[in-house]
């Protein structure tokens, strides 16, 4: 079983009057790149490479430079070709677009490699721990008019009292946009909008240094909020020890970082408590499993960051499902030792309209798929629609 062909599609899909900011930018469009790779005998894998930057340059990482080395490679040996792209493409891309790229390939070798066998992603990891994960809801951004207060807090409980009658048990919340004193109002509404029971926790998208993040810990410390994610830029690991040693509240982060040599310092450094991964940019399905070691041997609880398409979220369900309890108990519970799936609830059509069957949660849970691969189908004339770029190397 060998590549014959490997496809490209930059996928757009502009949110319109839904679009939405974080504390780095406004959101005119979800992007994903998804990757098509084809065998000699037929069989087709869907992965998806990178998460909210540009595509086109990891299109191109893959149509230009990795692809054209892999047609006549085995189709069923992600982990030899992973090595053997990083090895081609240290010397100019150990972070970045080209480990974007090289996620994207991976994922879609493991979804080939389940199907030529007939068994799930996760069962030639090494076997799942569960069969469904608890998640969590990613939501409560900021508007557009976000300088009109009371329409923006008005909206903020509608959206959490929404999540909350729809059975979502856990929310996680964006912070860093506004002053930490106008934020903190947004916790404030929110932990009583929702009341005490809700899980809550709070992403910074990298709004502060560690002196401003430390205030805003003390306020999330208050409304029982269970990780500050992001609190700090990706490098400033001096600051994740500062608010991890200071702070009561668990420090999350890690979706700025690339592969097994990225992670080394981030969690070797003992920068947070729940580490996040995101598949579709650290390295793909290979490298989840070793970021995975590392976090077990220094007690870090390993919990994707999840913000594609329909094949990223189903690449991640396969990766959630070989995280071990961290410590083991006979009994896991939610972010204490299990992980949960993020549940990206923004506007993201290439996330809810690409696949035959949508994700959808049960009683506040998600079933990992146990079909062959990534036990998904792709509906590719629904994927088409959103396309603005398709490429391609080899015969597909
Ligand atoms: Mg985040």
């Amino acid at each position: 079983m060998r590549i014959s062909g490997i496809e490209t599609f930059v996928a757009k899909a502009p949110t319109g009057a839904n679009s939405f900011w974080s504390s780095q930018a406004v959101f005119p469009e979800r992007v994903s790149l998804l990757v098509k790779i084809t065998t000699d005998d037929g069989i087709v894998g869907w992965g998806e490479g990178g998460q909210y930057g540009p595509a086109e340059p990891v299109a191109s990482a893959i149509v230009d430079v990795l692809g054209p080395r892999l047609i006549g490679e085995a189709a069923d040996a992600p982990v030899r070709i992973w090595e053997q792209n990083y090895a081609f493409s240290r010397d100019f891309g150990r972070t970045g677009t080209y480990i974007e790229a090289m996620s994207g390939i991976d994922i879609a070798l493991w979804d080939i490699w389940g199907k030529s066998l007939g068994r799930p992603a996760y069962h030639l990891m090494g076997g799942a721990f569960r069969d469904r994960v608890m998640a969590y809801g990613t939501g409560c951004y900021y508007p557009e008019d976000f300088r009109d207060t009371d329409a923006m807090m008005q909206a903020l409980a509608e959206e959490v009292s929404a999540y909350a009658a729809a059975g979502v048990t856990a929310i996680k919340i964006k912070l860093g946009l506004l002053p930490v004193e106008q934020d903190a109002a947004r916790v404030k509404l929110i932990r009583e909008t929702v009341g005490p029971r809700v899980k809550l926790m709070a992403d910074a998208n990298h709004a502060y240094h560690s002196a401003t993040a430390m205030r805003m810990g003390r306020v999330l410390e208050q409304f029982g909020i269970l990780w500050f994610e992001e609190p700090v830029p990706p490098e400033d690991h001096d600051g994740y020890r500062r608010l991890r040693a200071a702070l009561d509240v668990p420090i999350a982060g890690g979706e700025c970082e690339f592969t097994r040599f990225g992670f080394r310092e981030f969690i070797g450094g003992g920068c947070v408590d729940i580490v996040q991964p995101d598949v579709c940019a650290c390295g793909g399905l290979s490298e989840w499993q070793k970021v995975v070691s590392l976090a077990t041997q220094h007690g870090v609880l390993a919990v994707p960051h999840v913000w594609g398409s329909g094949v990223g979220v189903a690449a991640a369900l396969q990766a959630i499902a070989v995280v071990p309890p961290t410590p083991h108990t006979a009994l896991p519970v939610d972010l204490q030792n299990e992980p949960m799936l993020e549940f990206d609830r923004t506007y993201n059509p290439l996330r809810d309209g690409i696949l035959e069957r949508n994700f959808e949660l049960k009683d506040g849970a998600m079933a990992i798929p146990d079909g062959p691969g990534l036990g998904i189908s792709v509906k590719e004339e629904a994927l088409m629609a959103h396309v603005t770029q398709k490429r391609s190397v080899g015969a597909g």
